[in-house]
This record gives C-alpha cells, structure tokens and sequence, in this order.
C-alpha cells in the first residue's frame, strides 16, 4: 500500500472516495419522477386522491386499521399524545437515546419527559427503567425502535396494562421491522413512521400514524387539518361542493400528492431495497470486526430488523482521539457519516430545564459518546460500500492506539459538550 493511501486526509493523506457519498442518500428512480410529474400535472398538488392511496398502502403493509399520512412524524408523534389525552404537567416516559423530536413534543403538550435508561446492547429503552420511574402522573410511554430494532413491545405493553398508561412507538426508523411475527405499526395506541430524507422510505417530508383506534384516527385526521371536519380536503373536488366546518382548533400537519406520489413510488421498491439495505448490513458485520468498535448486536430471533442505520460504537479505550475527531476523519475520506443521537438530557435546553447532567443515564451516554452511523442506503453501490470499510479501516488503524489510553487533549466528546453548556 502506498503511504499516502495509508495516511487519513484529514492529516494531509488523500481521500479513500473522489467524491462525498452523502450519508442517508435515497434511491430516487425514474419511478418516483414519473409519479411526481403525474401529480404536478393533474391538477391537485395538494392533499388527495395519491396521499389516501399511501395511507391504504402503509395501512395494509403495517396490518393497522387507519393510517393518517402528515407532514412529519414529529407531528405524527404531538398529534398522538393529544389524541391520548396527555395535558400539561402529565408525565410521558421516553428514552433519553432517540431523536430531539421525541421529547420536544412531550415539551408542546406541556408535560414533562422522564426519562428512562437504555440497554447498550439493543440501545433501546429498558423495561425495567420504565417501571421504576411510573408515577401517579404518567400518562403515556414513548418507545424508539432504535436503528429499526423494536424495543421489547411485550414486556412494554406489560408495564402499560397494569399501570393504564398509553403506548406511542416512535417507529421513525422501523418501517419494515416485524415483532414476534407482527408488523410494527399495529401493536400499540399509535405507531408513528417518519419519510424524512434520510430514513428507509421517503417522501422528503412526511409522516404517518398507524393505530387500529378509529376515534384515535379521527382525531388525528381532524387534528392534521385545521380541525376541520372529516373528508374536508375532497371540498374542491369533483365529488360535489361542501363547506367546510371547523370542529376543533387544529394544526397544519396533512401530507401532499406531491410528497405521496414519492412515497408510492418508493413503497413499490421498498422491499427490494429492503434487501439491499440487508445484504450491505451483513457486508459490514463480516469486515468491520477486526476493528476497534462494537457492531450492533445480534438481531433476536422472531423478530425483523429494519436496517435502517448501521451504528457503530467505537471502543474509545483502543483509540487515541474521541468520537468527533474519527468523524471529521470520514468526512475528510469523503464519507459522510451521522450521529444516532447524542443523548437528549445532554441538549443545553434539558440540561437547563431538568437539571440533568453527564452521569444522568449513563447507558445513553455511553452510547452517545461512541456512536458513529456509516452510510446504510439502497442506493449505495458495491464501490460505495467497500470505500466505506477501507475508509473506516484506514481511519481506525491510524488513530488506534497501542498504549490503550487515550490522550488526554483529546476527551469523549460529551464532556465537552457539557463544559460549554455548564
Ligand atoms: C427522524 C426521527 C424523528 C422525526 O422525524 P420527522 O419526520 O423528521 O419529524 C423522530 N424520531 C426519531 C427517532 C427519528 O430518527
């Protein structure tokens, strides 16, 4: 090997990739352009005809009763503690190891997030944690299928039972996963599924509520669009002019023909891109374990992973330099990377709020200081994925450290985030 090839870019070597391979690129075919110019011309850009037919597709595919497609799943995710009646100063268990929209929106209900510690293995919340932090005041669990791995549903479902509280999957990464044989998507009170960008089927924007609750549904139907009343949106159409009522004060939350014409035609590859998603995964588990990380861990049987990110932890005792730096270093490889999560509580605004500190949950932080995501897409090319693995080799082997200490300049990357925020 030549030197320069051994030597990472960011110290002056030359990129393993020519050009950057952007992190949680979609497959976009001529499939979805063609949908999404049959949309543009018909007429109707707006919420319609192609935004129902999604809805029945995910319906279908989930197993669930109703699907209400929005405009996101953040919104997805307020909409449902609304429908399940969570009023301010309720408490909502959640895992401090997901996404700032999880919690965020248990802030705009005005109840407050309590926080329940993961498992580092599945990342995932643990059961046992949510348990113990039930109070007369909670109202609902928030679990994350973390990565598309669903949580223990089971044992949730258990706690949520006995304690009459109300159970919201944050399914954004989970379309697709199965649990003991079951889709993710018609188990608990509301499933929310998320089409951003990056995620696994994308409409760009875009959400989706499963639930088999039909005044649940309603609700979130209503809720999404204005609060006006029922099949509203058909009040322009062919089927005969009605006015509108409004029966509450809703939100601006419906999904477009435009974004559901994507989404139909991503739905119709989904599961051969599913496939593919599932051949890179087994690609990375068989070449990257000979390196200085932790790979995720074995998928339970019975159950169906949704594969959509590959998290690796890396093992900071064997390296010289902290999370962030490895990142820059792929970056300056070309490969672009992302961050599944750093833990919420550690965000100035919880941190702030709650009193929450590094020692808080030290599972998430555990994970939050280690993760790195590495491109896990359908669209990935066979040079894509082995430029990854010998950029992450080149990378890791490079910084690896053979006195097993880490320098000391160089710390986990949340201490810093909280001397900057203390
Ligand atoms: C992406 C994501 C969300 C938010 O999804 P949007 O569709 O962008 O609102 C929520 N939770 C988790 C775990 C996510 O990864």
């Amino acid at each position: 090997m030549k030197i320069s090839t051994r030597i990472p870019a960011l110290e002056g070597g030359t990129p393993t990739k020519k050009s950057f391979l952007v992190f949680g690129r979609p497959k976009i075919t001529n499939a979805e352009i063609r949908e999404v110019i049959d949309t543009l011309k018909s007429g109707w850009i707006g919420t319609g005809p192609k935004t129902a037919l999604f809805e029945q597709k995910i319906a279908s595919y989930t197993n669930a009763k109703y699907a209400v497609a929005l405009n996101s799943c953040t919104a997805g995710l307020h909409l449902s503690l609304l429908a399940c009646g969570v009023k301010p100063n309720d408490e909502v268990i959640t895992t401090p190891m997901t996404f700032a929209a999880t919690v965020n929106v248990i802030e705009h209900v005005g109840a407050k997030p309590i926080f329940a510690d993961v498992d580092r293995s599945s990342m995932n919340i643990d059961p046992k944690n949510i348990e113990k932090h039930i109070s007369s005041k909670t109202k609902a669990v928030i679990p994350v299928h973390m990565a598309g791995r669903p949580c223990n549903m089971d044992y949730i479902h258990r706690i949520a039972k006995k304690h009459n509280i109300r159970v919201i999957e944050d399914a954004a990464h989970a379309l697709g996963a199965t649990y003991k044989g079951k889709p993710i998507g018609s188990l608990s009170d509301t499933t929310v599924f998320s089409f951003y960008v990056t995620k696994n089927l994308t409409t760009s924007e875009g959400g989706m509520v499963t639930t088999n609750n039909k005044d649940i549904a309603d609700f979130i139907r209503i809720y999404s669009l204005h609060g006006l009343n029922k099949g509203a949106w058909k009040r322009y159409s062919e089927s005969g002019f009605k006015n509108y009522v409004v029966e509450a004060p809703g939100y601006k939350y419906n999904m477009t023909d435009i974004q559901a014409s994507i989404g139909l035609a991503q739905f119709k590859e989904f599961h051969n891109n599913q496939n593919r998603r599932k051949q890179i995964w087994n690609i990375y588990m068989e070449q990257l374990k000979d390196l200085p990380l932790y790979l995720p861990s074995e998928i339970e049987s019975n159950t169906t992973h949704a594969y959509h990110l590959f998290t690796i932890l890396l093992n900071l005792d064997s390296l010289r330099v902290n999370r962030d730096y490895i990142q820059s270093a792929l970056c300056a490889e070309n490969i672009g990377i992302g961050t599944h999560f750093i833990a919420v509580h550690l965000h100035p605004y919880y941190q702030k709020k709650y009193g929450f500190s590094y020692g808080s949950f030290p599972n998430a932080e555990w994970i939050s200081e280690r993760t790195i995501s590495i491109p896990l897409s359908a669209d990935m090319s066979s040079k894509d994925v082995t430029d990854t693995i010998t950029a992450l080799r080149k990378v890791l082997t490079y910084y690896r450290s053979h006195s097993g200490r880490r320098g000391k300049n160089l710390q986990p990357s949340l201490s810093n985030i909280l001397q900057t925020h203390h």
